[in-house]
């Protein structure tokens, strides 16, 4: 697969060289190296917007538990909770990057934003935005590209993968993706945008990837609502002009150091961490034995109606 650009130092000398915003470079990229047409690109973006979106809607207005028992509609309950911690906007916030990633956890239809697992930073997070903001669709569409962006050059220099980097690669990239476009749609320039992505890389590094019993549920869905309250601080503090100190090429490569030397039990493997614990285990037991029990009926019913046909 081709790369839009090695580092983000790269990415903004040649937006700067050409006079192009980071998310019009993004769609040069599309355009030249994946021949796709630009009508095409804004209508897949929308699409895209609008899956995240209805996956909010679908979290917080439907019921949400998934087969194993550990997800049982933590969306819809922190979204209708009358004590509100901080302000409803946060409430918001992490109620809905909750329910987007349960209805990923219950099979329903997300956005993998850059993965699956933290398929709800970025639903839960611009679809906030846009409603305090009163911010137009186009910008947000354009700001998902830019997040797209931020993602190929983290793909490059490190991983997206929690097998590969641990989950500060799945949804620590997410939260560094959504801090970006959150600075973009707020008007911030490129040296914010990138101290936003390098603020978000740094309080998201080290993170594990130890799923219970193997299903991305426990505590990926927590971690969506986390990330999603991280981005939002550190793009609060990059626009402010807070400097992260360590430029965005240095953190991701980090990130990745960091991803290498972590041990494969903390790595989408299911054997250390969380899934490691003792109810950790008893979980991944108790759905075991319970695909146990479906297992042989399928195959029974599989096989008679081959002989049968
Ligand atoms: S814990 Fe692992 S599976 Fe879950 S969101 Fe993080 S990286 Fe993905």
């Amino acid at each position: 697969m081709a790369f839009l650009f090695n580092s983000f130092l790269e990415w903004q000398e040649y937006c700067q060289s050409n006079d192009l915003s980071l998310y019009q470079s993004v769609l040069e990229y599309e355009i030249e190296q994946r021949g796709r047409n630009e009508e095409d690109i804004w209508e897949k973006l929308a699409i895209n917007y609008h899956v995240m979106t209805e996956a909010v809607d679908t979290g917080i207005t439907e019921p949400m538990s998934s087969k194993s028992g550990m997800i049982n509609d933590g969306g819809k309950k922190v979204f209708n909770n009358p004590l509100t911690v901080l302000s409803p906007e946060f409430q918001k916030l992490i109620s809905r990057s909750l329910a987007a990633k349960e209805v990923n956890s219950c099979m329903g239809r997300v956005v993998a934003a850059p993965t699956a697992g933290a398929s709800g930073i970025l639903p839960g997070t611009m679809s906030t935005l846009q409603e305090i903001h009163n911010i137009e669709e186009r910008k947000i569409l354009e700001g998902l590209l830019l997040a797209a962006g931020v993602a190929l050059i983290i793909e490059k220099r490190a991983s997206l993968a929690g097998a590969v980097g641990g989950c500060q690669a799945e949804t620590g990239s997410a939260a560094a993706m959504a801090s970006a476009a959150i600075v973009y749609c707020l008007g911030g320039s490129t040296e914010q945008i990138f101290n936003a992505v390098a603020i978000t890389i740094q309080c998201m590094l080290g993170l594990v990837c130890d799923p219970v019993a193997g299903l991305v549920e426990v505590p990926c869905v927590v971690r969506n609502a986390s990330a999603a309250a991280i981005a939002n601080s550190s793009a609060q503090i990059a626009l402010s002009d807070v400097s992260g100190v360590i430029p965005v090429d240095e953190c991701i490569d980090a990130m990745g150091e960091i991803g290498e030397s972590m041990e494969s039990r903390y790595k989408e493997t299911a054997e250390g961490g969380l899934a490691a614990t003792k109810t950790g285990r008893a979980i991944a037991k108790k759905v075991l034995i319970h695909d146990i029990e479906i297992l042989p009926d399928n195959s029974v019913s599989r096989l008679s109606d081959d002989t049968t046909g």
